[in-house]
């Protein structure tokens, strides 16, 4: 019974560690453009990469407007990366 639960116990944990989201970290750098799928309220969905870290800045390929933004919110809105080495 005790070697029953293990097993229960074992099998469980696997399938646990299955369900775990699998975390893929696109490599960005400072200079890539990509497109996002919200557009500027210009009109432009094409925006330069121009600092990284915990905060992305990216500048508007349209207007030339700056704009700071957490890397969580920069990646879900991410549509492509347009130009620059991924
Ligand atoms: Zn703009």
């Amino acid at each position: 019974m005790q070697f029953l639960r293990k097993l229960v116990q074992c099998w469980t944990n696997t399938i646990s560690e299955i369900k775990k989201p699998v975390v893929v970290m696109a490599h960005y750098h400072i200079g890539q453009i990509v497109q996002l799928k919200k557009p500027h309220p210009c009109g432009s969905d094409r925006w330069q990469i121009i600092r990284v870290g915990m905060d992305f800045r990216i500048k508007c390929m349209n207007c030339g407007r700056s704009v700071l933004i957490p890397r969580t919110r920069f990646e879900r809105r991410v549509k492509q990366i347009i130009a620059g080495e991924v």
